[in-house]
């Protein structure tokens, strides 16, 4: 039941890592002592595990470790050769290194708009974006979802794209059975902290079927080195350290169960918007047919103008909530082409404008939720009586 107002004021956390890492705090420590102990700070066991770990919840049969989800995107583009003269297509609301990606290696970012429901890349901008230079798109898995997969491998290997996913929010969703990160040539994962599987600071991964390209996406984030000192390619240092795959160890062990408690805090929430009868004065966030979703965020439209003042109102009352993302990147000053304007892409503006995304970690109690929801209800209900 939604609290009474009376029995409000209690603050909820957007994110609160201490509290889904506490009780696994001896696990980590043996973890770790074992790294320490066997001096092998990097490419050690705990890196292999988790690598083929991550193969098989990717559903894919090769995993190479990086420093991060923004170098994994770097190498997986890196290794395909792409470059100046290359166009590469990517959603402009999206995090920003979707599109740094392409623009650090001299490539275009062709920025498109996303479909209004999931926020996704929206296969028809794909469509009539390519060009003779297209090389590449990025599917982004925005907020724990999957893009529409099938229709975009479509597309691509129509246009013989190379398709790379930004897995980075969406590490264990799936299409039709078929997991995030196994469509594509390559997937690329975060563990920054506060996603789904998330290390004890940077960490990313890339995921590929094809052994091939697993050697080259391996080789780009070692110097291009094999065997040691000789060079094939100019690539750069980007490893995964054996302390963070050990910590994403113990903690993959614990992410099915999670992300169950992350899609319970989802169906929690549309019920207590339901009972509070506010559930068609905000847009809730869906899970799209044959989709499995695993909300890395919880991510409602607040219509008319009024997502600032709800956001200012929550703020107040100690209330978590972010806007992800307040400016899409085809607006950003960095992405500007001299001479050109940038696109317009209304159904990524709008979303920039409407977004807000409320509490939606594992560990969340219902209280929390019940807090969240009541305080967006007082605000509407005084936002109503005002306009009366
Ligand atoms: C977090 C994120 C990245 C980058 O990952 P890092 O590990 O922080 O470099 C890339 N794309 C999306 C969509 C993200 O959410």
């Amino acid at each position: 039941m939604i609290t009474s107002r009376e029995d409000r004021g209690r603050p909820v956390p957007l994110l609160d890592v201490p509290r889904s890492n506490r009780p696994l705090r001896q696990e980590f420590q043996d973890a770790i002592m074992e790294v320490c102990d066997s001096g092998q700070f990097l490419f050690g066991p705990a890196c292999q595990k988790l690598e083929e770990e991550m193969a098989t919840w990717c559903g894919t049969d090769h995993a190479v470790g990086c420093a991060s989800g923004s170098d994994a995107l770097l190498v997986a583009l890196m290794a395909e050769n792409i470059g100046p003269g290359d166009e590469v297509i990517v959603p402009s609301f999206t995090f920003f290194s979707t599109a740094s990606a392409a623009w650090r290696l001299g490539a275009r970012p062709v920025f498109v708009d996303i479909d209004p429901v999931s926020f996704n890349i929206s296969p028809a901008a794909i469509r009539d974006a390519i060009t003779p230079a297209t090389r590449a798109v990025i599917p982004v898995h925005l907020f724990g979802q999957c893009a529409e997969m099938p229709e975009i491998m479509q597309i691509a290997r129509q246009h013989k794209l190379v398709v790379i996913e930004d897995t980075a929010q969406a590490i264990g969703a799936s299409v039709e059975g078929e997991p995030a990160g196994s469509w594509g040539d390559v997937g690329c994962l975060s563990f920054y902290p506060t996603k789904n599987l998330g290390g004890f600071g940077d960490g990313g991964m890339m995921v590929t079927q094809d052994h091939r390209r697993a050697e080259r996406l391996r080789l780009f984030a070692t110097h291009g080195m094999k065997p040691r000192y000789q060079h094939h390619v100019v690539g750069i240092n980007s490893r995964l350290d054996s302390i963070q795959a050990a910590a994403l160890n113990v903690k993959l062990k614990h992410l099915p169960e999670a992300t169950r408690l992350r899609q319970q805090n989802a169906d929690n929430y549309q019920e207590l918007f339901e009972q509070a009868g506010i559930d068609q004065q905000v847009v809730l966030p869906t899970s799209g047919d044959s989709m499995e979703h695993v909300w890395n965020q919880y991510t409602i439209r607040v219509p008319g103008g009024q997502r600032d003042a709800l956001a200012k109102h929550l703020g107040e009352r100690q209330i978590g909530h972010a806007i992800y993302y307040p400016i899409p990147l085809h607006q950003q000053a960095c992405f500007q082409v001299e001479g050109e304007a940038p696109p317009c892409l209304p159904e990524t503006e709008k979303a920039a404008a409407e977004v807000l995304s409320l509490p939606i970690f594992p560990e969340l109690i219902d209280d929390e939720l019940e807090q969240v929801v009541g305080n967006i209800g007082d605000f509407l209900a005084k936002r109503q009586r005002s306009a009366a």
